[in-house]
């Protein structure tokens, strides 16, 4: 059975961390898989070199990382970044913020029902570690399925202890980047308790890398020091596997024990 899975993500690189593995592996089991960003990410934080028209670079990204996980569409909401810290900015001209868009379940919940999609991927309540363009992708994957009558909606999270304790381990064996905030890991993702997929990806380890490389501008900041992309690809590969070679959901109506298989059950 072909099923149709709708992964919908804040900015261009969101997909590749937490769930490129499942991604790809879908697209690889011949199910049609199409991503939604909401934003083009142009206040993502990056070196002098890429900051020349970021959003476009992005959206480029974007498709390569797409390309590499076999990805069959991609859609941009055309939303703005909110940015993560301080207040957000002004409106650029002919776009809006995305925490300030008022219309985006509906142009989600229309692309859910364009694509008869079984499965929409959205986030948790957290919005992962707490980007308020995160948190919004929560709230209006929830209306847009809602809206479109989607069977299943997955959030991409992860186990909370478990990258509390990777964090500290990281940050005991190597500088962890400027922006990068352990602290913020105590109150973000999901309590393992609350999961209900777990899905192995080490057959997809090699897609997932390519798509977090093709994020480029993402690994790069002017002091010379790798931001948090960067510093993953540089953990030495065994580890990587076992940090990275599984992914983790919670689907809300979920019922029993944890299922490896965001298809399982579906009509
Ligand atoms: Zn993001």
């Amino acid at each position: 059975m072909s099923y149709t899975l709708v992964a919908f993500h804040a900015h261009p690189d969101d997909e590749a961390l937490l769930t490129a593995g499942t991604l790809a592996k879908a697209a690889a089991t011949g199910h049609r898989v199409v991503l939604v960003v909401a934003t083009d990410g142009a206040l993502g934080l990056t070196s002098g070199a890429f900051q020349d028209r970021l959003g476009d670079r992005r959206l480029a990204e974007l498709q390569r990382s797409a390309a590499a996980m076999g990805i069959a569409r991609v859609i941009h909401l055309g939303y703005a970044d909110s940015g993560m810290v301080g207040d957000v900015p002004a409106d650029p001209p002919g776009s809006r913020r995305f925490v300030r868009a008022t219309g985006a379940a509906r142009m989600l919940a229309d692309i859910l029902r364009e694509e008869q999609a079984d499965v929409l991927m959205s986030y948790d309540a957290a919005g992962g570690y707490g980007h308020r363009d995160h948190v919004k992708v929560h709230q209006v994957g929830a209306e847009a399925a809602r809206l479109a009558g989607t069977p299943r909606v997955v959030e991409a999270t992860a186990p909370r202890e478990l990258l509390t304790r990777a964090v500290h381990l990281i940050a005991r064996l190597r500088q962890l980047p400027g922006d990068f905030d352990p602290e913020v890991y105590e109150r973000a993702f999901t309590p393992r308790d609350q999961i209900t997929h777990r899905i192995d990806v080490r057959g997809q380890i090699s897609a997932k890398r390519a798509a977090m490389r093709a994020h480029a501008s993402q690994a790069a900041a002017d002091d010379g020091a790798d931001r948090t992309l960067g510093k993953f690809l540089q953990i030495p590969r065994p580890i990587y596997d076992v940090v990275f070679g599984r992914e983790w959901f919670r689907d809300p109506a979920h019922t029993g024990p944890v299922s490896d298989d965001i298809f399982a059950g579906l009509g």
